[in-house]
């Protein structure tokens, strides 16, 4: 049977319920390499309740500095509205100032990884992640137009670097897809403990809603799938009607059925949260929505001649070969094998890669 703690906190005392996590959670962290994965949707202040806050993060990495682990990265790939702005997005949230010097630009390094052929046969995924023995994601409590809720299976989407999230948007079309897409990204590495920044959560047209909602808790488990059941039930909609959810327990990663999951602390649901409509139709027919998506798949890395010192950095970093040195000796990108992941235009070090 999973786990899921209800914790009371503000962000002026959370750390009490960072530590209740760790008791009921433990980790075995001391000489671990240790990655923890806010989430930095996009460049946005605290106060906006986009990306974790950072007084969580602050928490959480104190607490695991304090359990000696070997490394510890504290890193994110922003979402579609941000690619190539890490720092800015980190220093913007305040997320930057709460790693305490553990922040790492983790959109710069990545490696190829086998995909689900029928939406991608490769993506790249962030190296901290492969590499990490320990993985700590810690998402928002939030709506999402296409998946309802974003939280803890969501939250691994940003493994991926750069326009690849975009892309495979567009290869996943309608919603359903999308839902059984987001799980098969969360399968490539399932985090070992989530913990839910849900002192202030985000209600109406999320993830980027004005409607802000005083919730006062973070919530965590060691398994994702009931952590997200136990996050949709607060907000008032049946797990067992999110198709992510379903396909999760299908893979055998967990279990939505509220019975099946014992609660630490207090399950209510929220009085009057307001959701998107299940299944999301109305945003991704929105021509809008669907243009920005198109919009951001079509763009490709393009070097810029006066800029490019030939050094190959960038050939090298590509982790599906897209890359190569042209007569002018100048990289040029094979359109057809680009990942989008826009890795190469994070590592170039003359900043001589744009996105046209
Ligand atoms: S990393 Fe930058 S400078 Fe080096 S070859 Fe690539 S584009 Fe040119
Ligand atoms: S060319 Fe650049 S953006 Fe395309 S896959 Fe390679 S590293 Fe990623």
């Amino acid at each position: 049977m999973s786990r899921v703690m209800i914790h009371p906190a503000s962000y002026e005392n959370c750390r009490e319920a960072v530590d209740r996590t760790f008791q009921l959670f433990p980790l075995e962290i001391a000489g671990k390499k240790v990655l923890v994965k806010p989430n930095v949707l996009r460049s946005s202040e605290p106060q906006e309740g986009i990306t974790t806050h950072p007084a969580v993060l602050r928490a959480v990495v104190e607490k695991v500095e304090a359990l000696k682990p070997a490394s510890l990265i504290v890193g994110d790939n922003p979402g579609m509205f941000s690619y190539g702005q890490n720092e800015l997005c980190f220093q913007k949230s305040g997320l930057m100032e709460a790693a305490k010097g553990y922040y790492r630009n983790i959109g710069n390094d990545s490696l190829p990884k086998d995909f689900n052929p029928d939406f991608m046969a490769k993506v790249s995924l962030s190296r901290a992640v492969v590499e990490a023995d320990i993985v700590i994601s810690l998402p928002k409590f939030k709506t999402h137009g296409l998946t309802v809720i974003t939280g803890a299976i969501k939250n691994s989407y940003g493994f991926l670097p750069g326009a690849q999230k975009a892309k495979l948007h567009k290869a996943a079309g309608g919603p359903e897809r999308f839902h059984e897409m987001l799980v098969e990204v969360f399968r490539l590495r399932v985090p070992d403990l989530v913990l839910v920044d849900a002192v202030i959560g985000m209600e109406g047209n999320g993830p980027a809603s004005p409607d802000l909602r005083n919730i006062g808790l973070i919530l965590a488990s060691d398994n994702a799938v009931a952590l997200d059941a136990v996050i949709a039930a607060m907000m008032g909609c049946d797990p067992g009607r999110l198709r992510f959810l379903q396909k999760a327990k299908e893979m055998g990663l967990g279990d939505y059925e509220l019975k099946s999951i014992e609660i630490s602390g207090k399950l209510i649901p929220i009085p009057g949260f307001k959701i998107p409509p299940l299944g999301g139709q109305a945003n991704v027919s929105n021509p809008a929505v669907q243009a920005f998506i198109d919009s951001r798949t079509k763009l490709k890395p393009q070097v810029d001649p006066e800029l490019c010192t030939a050094c190959g950095t960038c050939i090298d970093q590509c982790a599906v070969s897209a890359l190569f040195m042209d007569d002018g000796r100048i990289p040029v990108v094979d359109a057809d094998t680009c990942i989008t992941c826009f890795c190469c235009q994070e590592m170039c070090p003359e900043k001589a890669i744009s996105l046209r």
